[in-house]
């Protein structure tokens, strides 16, 4: 198994880690047994960080790897978990937060606590609930050792947030094709000049770089036989900074086939580098709307949410991913945003500095949705 030290302080963890929000569920519960044998088999390989939250499975998850790690000596491995914060109405709630965690984990502490999923509006609570004063107060307590936080917004959330603490560890989405979204790598930077140790979700883009147009793919497969996860793992892996890669794992086979990645695990030569930049160049070239996603067109008066419109066709494009096209778009539909919703009243044309035809391009949108639900 690949390790990485932590230069500041004593750690070392698996570059490989565990993330504990994708075991299989049935009846609305954790299939405790399956997941159980995946903890143990990761354990056994040199996995030692596992990462949770308290809202994962329903608020299981946490419980679950309580007990799945019960057996094992406390200081072999790691345990991360979040504070979510987005349902937080007042200060009292935080105060009781950290012990029910704590038992919910069966553990004296946590050696990785995040904020979760942090955005403008949950920047704003944190300073409007005094957050940081109760989380460094766990700290002082032993019952947390490492502060950080875990990131979902755009590079100027990220800077006012990374200035808010001196956060001893960071989670971001990162990998070869999200150079240029959320904190990008102007983000990504910063954690690596301020040697903030990098914690990556998202690694595969929710699975979109597993499978892919395999036009595009063909250039990896050119090049040696290794799968287009392995290359998606290796290019993270190869980036400075990254101290884990989380996987969210719920079958033996994928978690065997991670491991084998990273029991051999190797950075990318600068010549397999520039194949994987070719491979993503191509990726983006395939979109079928030049949309930015500047929001320059927003708001739409008839409610169309037209980037994200965009975004299912655009995606569907390079990942040939149906699933991820349906969940998205079912997400606009219920908020009645989808591409359907467009009266054609042609008031966005004018604001759209890509020239886009947008109420033409938005019925493509409804013909690929179509399309997919007929398969
Ligand atoms: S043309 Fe359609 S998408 Fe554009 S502003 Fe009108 S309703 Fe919205
Ligand atoms: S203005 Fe044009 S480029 Fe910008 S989000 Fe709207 S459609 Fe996309």
């Amino acid at each position: 198994m690949e390790y990485r030290k932590w230069e500041k302080k004593d750690i070392t963890t698996s570059l490989l880690g565990f993330g504990c929000m994708r075991f299989t569920m049935k009846d609305g519960k954790i299939e405790e047994e399956k997941a159980q044998a995946l903890i143990d088999e990761a354990y056994a390989k040199g996995i030692n960080y596992f990462d949770t939250a308290i809202v994962y499975l329903d608020g299981q998850s946490e419980p679950f790897l309580g007990k799945a790690l019960h057996q094992y000596k406390r200081d072999t491995f790691y345990i991360a978990s979040k504070y979510s914060l987005w349902n937080l109405e007042n200060e009292e709630e935080i105060s009781k937060a950290i012990d029910k965690q704590l038992a919910n984990l069966q553990t004296e502490y946590i050696d990785f606590y995040l904020l979760h999923a942090m955005n403008k509006e949950r920047i704003e609570k944190i300073k409007k609930f005094h957050i940081l004063d109760y989380v460094k107060n766990w700290k002082k307590e032993g019952k947390i050792r490492n502060i950080g936080f875990s990131f979902h917004d755009d590079f100027s959330a990220f800077s006012e947030l990374i200035d808010l603490y001196n956060w001893d560890f960071c989670q971001i989405q990162f990998n070869y094709m999200d150079k240029d979204i959320q904190q990008g790598m102007e983000g990504y930077q910063i954690l690596v000049d301020r040697e903030i140790p990098i914690i990556v979700m998202e690694p595969l883009k929710g699975g979109s770089l597993v499978n892919f147009n395999p036009n595009v793919a063909k250039k990896f497969k050119a090049y040696n036989q290794d799968s287009n996860t392995k290359w998606a793992f290796r290019w993270v892996g190869s980036m400075p900074g990254v101290k884990v890669i989380l996987s969210g794992m719920n079958e033996m086979c994928q978690l065997k086939e991670n491991i084998e990645i990273f029991n051999s695990f190797k950075t990318l030569s600068p010549e397999e580098k520039k194949i994987v930049d070719d491979v993503a160049k191509e990726l983006k070239e395939l979109v079928a709307v030049g949309c930015t996603q500047c929001q320059y067109c927003m708001p739409c008066p008839a409610g169309v949410n037209i980037p994200g419109n965009f975004k299912v066709i655009n995606n569907h494009m390079m990942y040939k991913n149906n699933q991820d096209a349906l969940w998205y778009y079912e997400y606009l539909e219920k908020k009645d945003a989808d591409s359907t919703i467009c009266i054609k009243c042609g008031e966005c044309l004018s604001k759209c500095p890509q020239h886009i035809d947008i109420p033409t391009e938005l019925e493509s949108v409804t013909a690929l949705i179509k399309e997919i639900r007929q398969q």
